[in-house]
C-alpha cells in the first residue's frame, strides 16, 4: 500500500521565529490516520525544525550530490543524512528554472540522496506552453526517463514523485481533477512499464500547484493522487491543518 503524504515546501519564506512557531504548530496538528507529513523549511532552519519535530518529518529543499569539498554555498546529501534530515526535494521547477538544474545534475542528486538514505521527493511537471501544445505527457515522461528511470527497482521504491505543473505553481490556477488524474495515471503506468505492477501500486505520486483547503479534498480523492506537495498553503497553519486532517481524506474517498 502506498503512503498518503502531505508535504509543505516553505521555499525562501519565514523569519527564524516564524519558522520555529510554524514547525511547532504543524507538529501539534490533528493529522489524519496513516497520513505522513513532511515539512521542507529553508536550509537555515532545517536542523532546528528537525530537533523540535516529534510528529512530522523534516526535509531540505535542496542539496548537492558531492559529499564534501570546495563547493561554496552548498550543503551535501551526506551532511543532511549526518544531521538526521529525513528527505530532500529534487527537481523542483524553481531550481530547474532559476538555477539551471538539468537532467544530469538531478540524476546525480537522486543517486546521492539514495546512496545516503535521504528520501528523495522528485518533482516533475510541464510549463504552460507545453500544456497548451498538448505534448505534456511526453514532456513529463522524458523528465522521468532522463533523471529517474535509471534507478534500480530497489532504489526507485524509496522515491516519492511529485507532479507539479509549472503553470499551477503559485498562480492560484490549480490543475483540474481530470488534468491531475490523467497525468498521475500516466506516471503510474510508466512506472509499471519500467518496474512492474507492485512497485507502481506502491509509489506515492503527489500533486503540487496551488493546492489549498478549497480544492485538496477533490484532488486527494483522485485514484492516482496520493497527497500533495504544498507551497503557499503550507505557510499558513490554518490552511495546512485542513490538508492533513482526516476529513479532507475520507469524505470523498
Ligand atoms: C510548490 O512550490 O511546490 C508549490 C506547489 O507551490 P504552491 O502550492 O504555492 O503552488
Amino acid at each position: 500500500m502506498r503512503s498518503k503524504i502531505v508535504a509543505g515546501n516553505w521555499k525562501m519564506n519565514l523569519s527564524q521565529s516564524e519558522a520555529k512557531q510554524l514547525c511547532k504548530e504543524v507538529n501539534n496538528m490533528n493529522i489524519g490516520s496513516g497520513i505522513e507529513v513532511y515539512i521542507f523549511p529553508p536550509m537555515l532552519y532545517v536542523s532546528d525544525c528537525k530537533s523540535s519535530s516529534t510528529v512530522v518529518k523534516v526535509g531540505a529543499q535542496n542539496a548537492y550530490p558531492k559529499d564534501s569539498g570546495a563547493y561554496t554555498g552548498e550543503v551535501s546529501m551526506w551532511q543532511l543524512k549526518e544531521a538526521g534530515i529525513d528527505a530532500v526535494l529534487i527537481g523542483h521547477s524553481e531550481r530547474r528554472e532559476y538555477f539551471n538544474e538539468d537532467h544530469t545534475l538531478l540524476k546525480q542528486k537522486l543517486d546521492a540522496a539514495l546512496f545516503h538514505g535521504v528520501k528523495p521527493f522528485f518533482c516533475c511537471g510541464e510549463p504552460l506552453e507545453i500544456r497548451q501544445d498538448g505534448s505534456f505527457l511526453k514532456y513529463v515522461k522524458n523528465q522521468l526517463e532522463e533523471s529517474v528511470f535509471h534507478l534500480s527497482a530497489n532504489d526507485f521504491e524509496k522515491v516519492v514523485l511529485a507532479y507539479e505543473p509549472i503553470w499551477a505553481i503559485g498562480t492560484g490556477q490549480t490543475a483540474s481533477t481530470e488534468q491531475a488524474e490523467e497525468m498521475h495515471a500516466a506516471i503510474r503506468s510508466w512506472v509499471e512499464e519500467k518496474y512492474g505492477n507492485t512497485i507502481a501500486e506502491n509509489t506515492s505520486i503527489l500533486y503540487g500547484g496551488s493546492c489549498n483547503p478549497g480544492n485538496a479534498q477533490a484532488l486527494f480523492a483522485c485514484e492516482n493522487v496520493d497527497g500533495g506537495l504544498i507551497g503557499g498553503a503550507s505557510l499558513k497553519a490554518a490552511d495546512f491543518s485542513v490538508l492533513v486532517a482526516e476529513e479532507t481524506w475520507t469524505i470523498l474517498n
